[in-house]
């Protein structure tokens, strides 16, 4: 009995939700007593492997295949490991390509599939994942009484693992059946601002319907400028057209996990804190003491952000544009 985790990977980067997965499968192993396997498949393996080689990793194993994720080439080789290595649990991210083969794996074993989960917790044989229902308003617990277990947990929930690793890393004696494989990834098409992934952002100012206006943006941009940050926005102001899709933090927009949070005129819904809760530092700018979102800032400044954006702007050597 183990427990495998698989990995994410997007253009020859490793996800951070990675190395998630190995804290949530470390605690799932050591509730079983067992071991943790972590497995990635497609693209640049061995930096891969080395990266997933993370302190309480038993083993990395590897399967060379292409370059980037495929469908019927995941859910082949996370079928054959999870039977070859007796996997109890099969643990892999809520992300699109998670949910694109994960329910695949779960029917060819025959096993429960449960996802999104954003706790897990194991005790003789039956499992507990805790979910998010109704806009992440209510959270229920889903008993899945008989494994093995296929799960796909959603991404900064658990804090990435750490420290460095000595497992074995090993090449899974594995061959993809080609006939199976019905499709191929030829490229990717950039969508409007798509040069910008907000989840890698190690510093994020992000701007909500506080902004007003979207010639108001302006101000925000500039402080973006100064301090060499990244934009990123609550939903109204994608909804106005105002920002791309891809800048959007939240439940339906982008998870996001940087060192800094700068959430300006964002009142701090439950929808917009599912995606950004995992930041290591929140500061929130807002004129309402009673806004939700200083529940969970670090450090907050209950003002006007017309007057405090240029300050800061300011502070940091540039010069506010006249909003
Ligand atoms: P508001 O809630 O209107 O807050 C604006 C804030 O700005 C207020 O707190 C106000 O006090 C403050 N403010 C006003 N003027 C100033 C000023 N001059 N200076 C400083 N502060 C000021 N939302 C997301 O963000 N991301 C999602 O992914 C998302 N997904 C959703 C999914 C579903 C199914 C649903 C139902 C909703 C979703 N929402 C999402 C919407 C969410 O419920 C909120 O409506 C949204 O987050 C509110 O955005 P906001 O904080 O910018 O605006």
């Amino acid at each position: 009995m183990t427990v495998l985790t698989v990995a994410d990977h997007r253009r020859g980067e490793l996800r951070d939700v990675s190395l998630e997965l190995l804290t949530a499968g470390r605690e799932l192993a050591d509730a079983a007593g067992t071991e943790l396997h972590a497995a990635v498949v497609s693209g640049n393996v061995e930096s891969f492997a080395d990266q997933l080689n993370r302190e309480g990793v038993d083993e990395v194993h590897t399967v060379e295949y292409g370059e980037e994720f495929n469908h019927d080439v995941y859910a082949q080789a996370a079928t054959a490991l999870a039977e070859d290595l007796d996997a109890e649990f099969l643990v892999v991210p809520n992300s699109v390509n998670g949910l694109d083969y994960a329910p695949a794996v779960a029917s060819r074993l025959g096993r429960p599939y449960v996802s999104d989960a954003v706790g897990l917790d194991y005790s003789e044989g039956t499992l507990e994942v805790t979910r998010e229902m109704y806009g992440s308003k209510v959270e229920t617990t889903v008993e899945v009484a008989e494994g093995p277990f296929v799960v796909s947990v959603r991404g900064a929930e658990w804090p990435a693992a750490e420290g460095v690793g000595d497992a074995d890393v090993s090449p899974f004696d594995f061959a993809v059946d080609e006939d199976a494989v019905g499709s191929t990834v030829k490229g990717f098409e950039e969508v409007g601002g798509g040069d910008v992934d907000i989840s890698d952002a190690d510093f994020l100012v992000s701007i909500g319907r506080g902004i007003e206006e979207e010639e108001n943006l302006a101000l925000v941009e500039e402080l973006v400028e100064v301090t060499g940050a990244t934009l990123s926005s609550s939903r109204p102001i994608v909804d106005n057209g105002w920002l791309p899709k891809n800048r959007q933090v939240g439940q339906s927009g982008k998870q996001v996990t940087p060192d800094v949070y700068l959430a300006i005129g964002i009142s701090g819904a439950v929808q917009h804190v599912a995606g950004m809760k995992g930041a290591d530092t929140i500061i929130a700018v807002n004129t309402d003491p009673n806004a939700p979102i200083f529940d969970i800032a670090d450090y907050g400044v209950v003002g006007d952000l017309f007057e405090v954006v240029p300050e800061l702007i300011e502070e940091f050597g540039g010069s506010p544009p006249s909003v």
